[in-house]
């Protein structure tokens, strides 16, 4: 059977261009799991966008993104499936996503496959957005206008405590309303020290959340979340293997402190697993990720329907909007690594990330994103 639909406005996509980008960081990031040896310090990031315009005229813009190796690949698995795009309506944004993953279903259904389609579904609902005048969040149904937000680009491991402690300061002072601190280092003492030295300068009405990237094993998890009880946490942050779902679930049950995963699963079905397990408080999709705006809607209803927190992960300029949705309140992540890709800047005020109401996602990519463009691909034909 082949599934499609007249479109009633009998626009159709006419034209699609996908650039590869290397955005370079201005110091090369660690976090524990740079520590404990088992990646490289990072320097760039891979970014996919994906530009999708219409015989009308209407357009969009979709990113998606991979850290340290992942970018060629992504690119050229969507080179290969674009094509599929042509001719079709751009309103039928689940079909069009399910179409390109059986064009690539070989290769399977999560992972950097369904991570190139994410850029093609983000573009889609830009397009879908900026074309009904509305920003992503209100067509989507928003539930507010502002979300509260955490700096996390402060607080990694390869940051001094001196310094550390002057990024958290200076990151409330902006407006920011949480301070997250990477832990997961070989030396526990360290990481207790960070911690405590951070809360003592903040204070004890600062929300403050860790994040040990994955690199505990169980009893080391158990030993420092019940440490960590006394700091008064948001949450911990993978403190296991992102698909050790029991021992989530284990810690979870065990401690106050909330437990918060989820940015290292890359489909909708893994979620849906983890969170039948009950392996976090905080879920903390990646909408880019797991394959776009698409799954993470289906993620994000499983998570509402669970009663669990929301924390998507990374991507503050697209995550701002989707965050928007959730019923109860989410946290942003506030990282300023994407900023120099675009002509445009999220507003800050009172610890709140002001979703913003222009249309679509709101972005424009600026002249330096095209000069750090390495490759460019196009198909159709551009009205
Ligand atoms: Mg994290």
């Amino acid at each position: 059977m082949t599934a499609s639909t007249s479109s009633a406005a009998g626009d159709s996509i006419a034209w699609v261009r996908i650039s590869s980008c290397y955005l370079p960081l201005a110091n090369p990031i660690s976090d524990a799991k740079v520590l404990t040896g088992r990646q490289k310090p990072m320097t760039e990031i891979a970014m996919l966008f994906a530009e999708i315009e219409t015989k009308d005229g209407h357009k969009g813009l979709g990113l998606s993104y991979s850290k340290r190796a992942g970018g060629p690949g992504q690119f050229a698995h969507a080179k290969e499936i674009a094509p599929a795009l042509i001719g079709e309506d751009p309103s039928d944004i689940s079909r069009l996503w399910t179409k390109l993953c059986w064009a690539g279903a070989s290769v399977g259904r999560s992972g950097m496959s369904t991570q190139a389609i994410g850029a093609f579904d983000v573009a889609l609902y830009d397009l879908k957005a900026r074309r009904a005048g509305l920003s992503l969040s209100k067509l989507l149904g928003s539930q507010r206008d502002s979300v509260q937000c955490y700096n996390t680009s402060g607080g990694f491991l390869h940051t001094p405590i001196e310094q550390l402690v002057v990024n958290a300061g200076a990151s409330i002072e902006r407006g920011i309303g949480g301070i997250k601190l990477k832990v997961g280092q070989p030396d526990r003492a360290l990481d207790i020290q960070r911690v405590e030295t951070v809360r003592k300068h903040l204070g004890e009405q600062v929300p403050l959340m860790v994040d040990a990237n994955q690199q505990w094993d169980r009893p080391t998890a158990q030993r420092m979340c019940r440490i960590f009880e006394e700091f008064n946490l948001v949450w911990i942050e993978e403190p296991l293997d992102a698909y050790d779902f029991e021992g989530h679930a284990a810690l979870a049950a065990t401690f106050d402190t909330p437990i918060a995963t989820g940015e290292m699963l890359t489909s909708a079905a893994e979620h849906g697993e983890l969170i039948r397990h009950r392996a976090a408080d905080y879920l903390m999709p990646d909408a880019p990720r797991v394959g776009g705006i698409t799954p993470f809607l289906k993620i994000a209803g499983q998570a509402e329907h669970a009663g669990l927190s929301l924390g998507p992960h990374f991507a503050m300029e697209l995550h701002v909007h989707l965050a928007a949705v959730y019923a109860t309140e989410p946290w942003v992540e506030h990282f300023d690594w994407l900023e120099p890709l675009f002509n445009e800047r999220l507003e800050i005020k009172n610890g709140r990330m002001l979703v913003p109401t222009r249309p679509g996602l709101g972005l424009s990519l600026s002249e330096q994103a095209r000069a750090w463009t390495r490759e460019v691909a196009e198909v159709g034909t551009r009205p």
